[in-house]
């Protein structure tokens, strides 16, 4: 085992009954659960619970409102509670900073329950960790040193502060706060909402307390917690350590995207000692900056490589070239960079999805051929640039004429208006448009009986695998390459960059149609 970070599940509901609820949080590798007492309301269900010594060790939490939970009686009344439940030995109570520092006589009915240091408890007194805590359900606060010395400052044995994260930057500036701090005292630090998965799943890279991960998905006790399924199976916890190579997409969003599914899938497949994250970072160049600046700062993080997507890629491009950073001959052609990878303090920007496009076609000549591309966007750029390269003579259309003519004269190719597509004579038609995507899955950018059988079709929009464009051209007679392959190829590009070894493609075909669903 590679650390000790401790994984808990948090309890939210009374139902299933909660000693199941316990079991099968230790059968799916849950170090603890927690017991939000504020949440589940049935105090009786948790007595009758921790009466007999649960199956794995508990937190009692009560949950103050202002802090996130849904206790709706006083204060008095939640400490009383606590002492209650506390008096049952469940392992830890959990207590708000903000409540414990409010007087000496809640610190006194605390400490009945909970040890708060090696000074305090006779032996006679019930042998609960004291967890003081902090939440900040709004924001990352610019500076988080003076939050995190106010708890050190306490004698509580374990310190704990939560932020909600507006992007992937907040994050991290929690990790970087959390990693000394760590190494002397047992700290829980994680940032909460979709932006904040890097401080949950790295908290065992930094030598945490604990994570939260979810029995299953809707029973969660805060936003943007994983399940235990996800961190365990996709983030491979269980192998995460102080020397863990970190990867992952910058985009806004990345939610959607399947980098991690297919790239932790292969990390583990090549036996590889890393972890690949959604690393959501806000739509402006600032914030991609921003975060760049704040990962140069953290060397041991171990980020080493990088997937750019929607809307960084010309961002990445610029960040480098303001610092006079190695950008490919191909990523400047296409005037945007898909991969970052540092080498000895450097990021290079790469952009794998030209060779995405020229891996997934079948034919790898075009000399005397003609293709024609629906759309003008950043795709339609990497798809022409590729297609040029194999010496296919190249048609744009698109519904923005300007914009087709734009690229046609940069590119050196003819386009045509968006309402001629049909009338193209192209061997290989390529869909550049987000047209079909999830969830307008039923539209098509191309009339079906335009589609001549033999013709070769490349729908780049890959989600779902099986577009409206895919499925007619197929019934056309068409062969066909649906986008997931030049996703694929061109991820298997970017970690051959990284890894230095070739990408397991089938184990990562293979995760992206599990990830995608039937
Ligand atoms: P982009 O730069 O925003 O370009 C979007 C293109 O779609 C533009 O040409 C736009 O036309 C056109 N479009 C949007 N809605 C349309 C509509 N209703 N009718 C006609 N045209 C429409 O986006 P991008 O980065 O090129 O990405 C385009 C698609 O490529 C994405 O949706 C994604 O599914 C796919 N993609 C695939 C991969 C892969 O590896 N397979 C990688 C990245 C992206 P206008 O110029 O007229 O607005």
């Amino acid at each position: 085992m590679a650390h000790q970070t401790r994984i808990a599940v948090p309890i939210t509901a009374a139902d299933p009954p909660l000693v199941e609820q316990v079991r099968a949080a230790r059968a799916a590798g849950a170090d603890l659960v927690e017991l939000r007492a504020d949440l589940i309301g049935d105090i009786s269900a948790i007595e009758a619970l921790l009466q007999h010594p649960p199956e794995l060790p508990v937190i009692v939490t009560v949950r103050s409102a202002d802090e996130g939970g849904a206790w709706c009686g006083t204060d008095a009344e939640r400490i009383a509670l606590l002492e209650r439940l506390g008096l049952l030995r469940p392992g830890f109570v959990d207590v708000e900073y903000t409540t414990w520092i409010r007087s000496a006589n809640i610190q006194q009915k605390v400490g009945l329950v909970g040890e708060a240091g090696a000074q305090l408890g006779p032996a006679s007194r019930p042998r609960n960790r004291l967890i003081l805590s902090h939440h900040d359900t709004r924001a990352t606060p610019a500076t988080l040193a003076d939050v995190f010395d106010r708890l050190e400052a306490t004698p509580a044995e374990v310190l704990k502060t939560v932020f909600t994260a507006r992007d992937a930057t907040d994050a991290l500036r929690v990790l970087a706060e959390l990693r000394p701090r760590a190494m002397r005292r047992c700290w829980i630090a994680l940032a909460m909402g979709e932006a904040g998965m890097c401080s949950r799943v790295l908290a065992a890279k930094y030598g945490a307390f604990l994570t939260f991960a979810s029995l299953q998905r809707g029973r969660e006790s805060a936003a943007g917690q994983p399940t235990i399924a996800e961190l365990r199976d996709l983030y491979r916890w269980e192998q995460i350590g102080p020397g863990t190579a970190v990867y992952g997409v910058v985009g806004w969003p990345v939610a959607h995207s399947l980098g991690p599914a297919v790239h932790n899938a292969a990390l583990a497949a090549a036996g590889i000692d890393g972890v690949y994250l959604p690393w959501p970072v806000g739509p402006s160049f600032e914030d991609l900056a921003a975060f760049m600046e704040t990962v140069s700062a953290l060397p041991d993080l171990g980020l080493a490589g990088l997937s750019v997507t929607v809307p960084h890629k010309e961002h990445a491009l610029r960040w480098l070239d303001a610092r006079g950073m190695p950008i490919s001959d191909v990523a400047r052609t296409c005037g945007a960079v898909n991969t970052l990878t540092l080498r000895e303090g450097t990021w290079q920007g790469d952009n794998t999805d030209v060779w995405g496009v020229r891996a997934s076609l079948p034919d790898a000549c075009g000399v005397g051929r003609r293709a024609d591309v629906l759309g003008a966007g950043g795709v339609a750029r990497a798809v022409i640039i590729a297609l040029g390269g194999l010496g296919y003579r190249v048609t744009v259309f698109n519904r923005n004429g300007a914009r087709a003519q734009r690229l046609a004269q940069e590119l050196r190719c003819t386009w045509r208006a968006w309402d001629q597509r049909h009338l193209g004579d192209g061997d290989i038609l390529v869909n550049c448009t987000s047209v079909g995507m999830w969830p307008a899955t039923a539209e098509s950018p191309f009339p079906a009986e335009a589609l001549r059988p033999g013709m070769l079709v490349l729908d780049t929009v890959y989600r779902p695998v099986e577009t409206e464009l895919v499925r007619a051209a197929r019934a056309a007679g068409c062969r066909v390459v649906p986008g997931i392959e030049m996703f694929l190829h061109q991820a298997a590009a970017q970690f051959e960059q990284w890894h230095g070894t070739a990408a397991p493609l089938d184990v990562m075909r293979e995760a992206a149609r599990a990830a995608e669903g039937p």
